[in-house]
């Protein structure tokens, strides 16, 4: 199953450009694709929007980023009222980052309270986000684990995993998080990266572990634009190839509305996903 993601614009004048980059992806015929929430829920008219374009002009079906944490529970009602409207019954449920000003509601202290509510709100398919290599706010990885068996208890129907390099800090979460009794499916989120300046973005943002491999390419071919696209979207495919021969058969694609990386990673894998 293959799925992608799209993220909103900033502002109005970006918007069509941005609904045209999410409808090329949406003629792919992706499982399903979800619209991201700008942190401080000031893009969220755009979420709703574009999610339900694409499922009401594509018929593909949509997912919506909800964050809390920067919201008011009015906010987060409004929203979820203009979801329903449109029949969108799919909710990525996120905290969201701390905003940098430090300005927070206290309404919602933990994705998890944003999920029990939304239970309450209606018949919704609710997501989750989990981090194979830990939150960056938690002191551990056990912890960071105990706190998701709270929020997939809060009411989660499937998990969706923060992007990484190395598939085997996956298999290796994947291990731990059944052992300790987190049974939902886990969508594996993989991020092709395709110049340099994302990969050190992603590096100061997540601290994801990058392995020498993708090292080496990043250092090989970050000086040329061309080159390191192509061979950011060879790892990502490779990484999906190896996922699949693993068992891991959901992939969700971080294709940061880029309709041609996503064709391509989709031509890639037309044999292996069908
Ligand atoms: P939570 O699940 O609330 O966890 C946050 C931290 O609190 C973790 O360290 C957790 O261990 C800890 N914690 C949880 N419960 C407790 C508790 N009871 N006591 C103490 N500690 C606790 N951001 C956006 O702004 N918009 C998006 O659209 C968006 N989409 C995302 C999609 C995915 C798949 C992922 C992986 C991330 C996404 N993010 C998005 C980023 C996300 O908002 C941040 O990573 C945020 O910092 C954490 O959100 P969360 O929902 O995982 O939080």
């Amino acid at each position: 199953m293959l799925s992608f993601e799209v993220f909103p614009p900033k502002e109005e004048a970006a918007f069509e450009p941005v609904e045209a980059a999410a409808f090329e992806i949406a003629k792919l015929s992706p499982a399903f694709m979800s619209v991201t929430y700008g942190a401080g829920g000031g893009t969220s008219k755009y979420t709703v929007e574009i999610a339900a374009d694409l499922k009401e002009k594509f018929g593909v079906t949509s997912l919506a980023h909800l964050t809390c944490v920067a919201s008011s529970r009015e906010h987060v009602h409004r929203v979820v009222e203009r979801l329903k409207e449109h029949e969108i019954c799919n909710i990525m449920a996120l905290r969201g980052d701390i905003p940098k000003d430090g300005v927070i509601h206290h309404d919602y202290k933990y994705a998890s309270e944003l999920i029990a509510e939304l239970k309450t709100l209606g018949d919704f398919c609710i997501g989750g986000a989990c981090y194979p290599e830990g939150h960056v706010e938690s002191a551990t990885k056990a912890e960071d684990i105990l706190h998701l068996k709270e929020k997939v208890n809060a009411g989660c129907d499937f998990l969706t995993t923060q992007m990484f390099f190395d598939n085997d800090l996956l298999y290796n979460f994947l291990y731990q998080i059944r052992e300790k009794g987190i049974t939902v499916p886990v969508v594996a989120g993989i991020m092709p990266v395709t110049n340099a300046k994302q990969m050190k973005r992603i590096l100061s943002m997540s601290g994801a572990y990058i392995p020498s491999k993708f090292r080496a390419i990043v250092d090989k071919f970050g000086d040329n634009p061309a080159a390191m696209r192509q061979a950011g979207v060879a790892y990502a495919t490779d990484q999906i190839v190896d996922l699949i021969a693993n068992g891991v058969n959901a992939i969700h694609v971080y294709s940061m509305n880029k309709p041609d990386v996503a064709a391509q990673i989709k031509s890639s894998l037309s044999e292996i996903i069908v």
